[in-house]
């Protein structure tokens, strides 16, 4: 499991406080999940390029989030489900034009170096629907590896 100081070899080190923190508390709460490296506006500037997939792969995918589990093993990053959630062609530009989401939209997952990663999974509309919940990412996966639950 990554620690602070492993994060930190990702993060700007500017301690500019615009994510509302210092660098090292931002690490912390990545690990934490409180938040995910896209909420550094720092790394979204061209001179980080590869940092925030760099801070995806030291975190690992959210391996037993409520109600979804993705098998990195099954996965092959095709991104259909990335194109395919509710909650992106509801929330997302980007993807009602059928683009993969910017770095700096808000997502439920994206693909990260080949894996589809979980990056908010709260934003998934089965969270929120009473009924007729949506299942649209495990439904038009080809390979399976998404098991809602
Ligand atoms: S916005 Fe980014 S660079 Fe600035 S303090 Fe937060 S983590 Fe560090
Ligand atoms: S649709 Fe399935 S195989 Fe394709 S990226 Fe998503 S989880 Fe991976
Ligand atoms: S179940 Fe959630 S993550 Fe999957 S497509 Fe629907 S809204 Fe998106």
């Amino acid at each position: 499991m990554a620690a602070v100081e492993d994060l930190l070899e990702f993060l700007p080190g500017a301690d500019c406080r615009q994510c509302g923190a210092s660098c090292a508390e931002f690490a912390r709460l990545l690990l934490a999940r409180e938040l995910t490296p896209e909420d550094c506006p720092v790394l979204h500037e061209p001179d980080y390029a590869g940092f925030i997939e760099a801070l995806h792969e030291l975190l690992g995918p959210l391996a037993a989030a409520a109600g979804m589990r993705i098998d990195p093993e099954k996965c092959n990053g095709c991104g259909i489900c990335v194109a395919m959630c509710e909650f992106h062609l509801g929330n997302c530009a980007a993807a009602r034009l059928g683009k993969g989401p910017r770095p700096q939209d808000q997502v439920v997952f994206r693909v990260v170096n080949g894996t589809v990663v979980v990056v908010r999974q709260e934003l998934c509309t089965r969270l929120v629907q009473a009924a007729e919940k949506c299942s649209k990412c495990a439904q038009y996966c080809p390979t399976e590896a998404i098991e809602l639950f």
